[in-house]
């Protein structure tokens, strides 16, 4: 298929085995995730004013890793099942105050996100919450602790494929190194309440919902809810795999609400299958006849059926959740 007419996306678009068309008609191109109907993106007062840094360097500084770290006790947070993520309230509280002297606020604590070539720091502490500079900071977009928001779309060298009997799959056509951020998940940010409508609305449709649970200390979770049916970035064409190669975190740019960003969860090589987990996949249990869809993942590990997330919605039934 040539790529012309599809410009808006900006990746190689590739199909070999059959007619279908690549839906640019009706999925708009979008780099990250926008607001939907009453979103508040801005950052509640108090949380995260933002640093003065007056160069990109400063911000990058995080010799306050190691120290915090010894501070905090062991330095590890809890882990917790793909996908999510621990990030609470109290842990955004982010500066105590005690010799930011010169250093970045917003890195103080928690350290830049990622390296200058994208890898994620410290991914050991897996669990930790990921903060970027934001609107509110005084240093530049080229800033060192700005990687995800600069680069939320993913690479040009990212290929979306036509592969049966999968559907649209993507493949990428270099090596990514373990850690290193690939993508944001880019839709539209919904409330909850619209949420549970679009799962209502889809019917037998495809679901492109991505729903993010982060646990909160209190062990209520935040959840955040993004649907890429109609507007998206190459992320809304990953599939699911019981052995995935990303791992889906949650990382703030300056909102309360964060930019659900995928990294490679180990080293992959150049024609690889980008893949994540849409949620638990134990097969049913003894006794459960909720219909499932068929998994097509291929790995060895596969349980036969994709993921179903039956608390999504608590107190409207069930639903399958991507
Ligand atoms: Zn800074
Ligand atoms: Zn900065
Ligand atoms: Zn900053």
């Amino acid at each position: 298929m040539s790529a012309q007419g599809i410009q808006p996306w900006p990746y190689s678009i590739i199909n070999t085995v059959d007619d279908v068309q690549f839906p640019v008609a009706t999925v708009k191109f979008v780099r990250r995730a926008i607001g939907g109907r009453g979103v508040d993106l801005s950052m509640p007062e108090g949380l995260l004013a933002g640093c003065n840094c007056s160069s990109d360097a400063q911000c990058s500084d995080c010799d306050h890793h190691e120290k915090d770290q010894e501070r905090d006790g062991n330095g590890d947070a809890s882990s917790t099942a793909t996908p999510s993520s621990q990030a609470s309230q109290t842990a955004l509280d982010d500066d105590d105050g005690d010799d930011a002297g010169s250093h970045c606020t917003c890195t103080h604590r928690y350290g830049a996100v990622c390296d200058p070539t994208g890898r994620l720091l410290q991914p050991e502490w897996s669990r930790r919450p990921l903060l970027e500079c934001g609107p509110n900071c005084a240093c530049p977009m080229s800033c060192g602790n700005r990687y995800v928001q600069r680069n939320c779309h993913g690479a040009r060298s990212l290929a979306i494929y036509r592969r049966a009997p999968l559907g649209w799959a993507v493949r990428t056509l270099v090596a990514i190194k373990a850690f290193s951020f690939v993508c944001e998940y880019a839709g539209l940010i919904v409330r909850e309440r619209d949420a549970r409508k679009i799962d209502r609305e889809r019917g037998d449709n495809m679901n492109f919902l991505l729903i993010l649970k982060e646990r909160r200390s209190d062990s209520s979770a935040l959840k955040t809810h993004v649907d890429a049916s109609t507007c998206g970035n190459v992320s809304r064409f990953f599939n699911h795999s019981c052995a995935p190669n990303l791992d889906l975190r949650a990382v703030r740019t300056g909102s309360i609400v964060p930019r659900l960003a995928f990294f490679a969860q180990r080293d992959i090589v150049a024609g690889e299958d980008l893949a994540f987990s849409y949620g638990d996949c134990a097969p049913p249990a003894d006794g459960d006849t909720t219909p499932r869809l068929k998994c097509n993942c291929g790995a060895e590990n596969c349980g036969g059926f994709l993921p179903f997330d039956a608390n999504a919605f608590p107190d409207e039934g069930s639903t399958q959740v991507q």
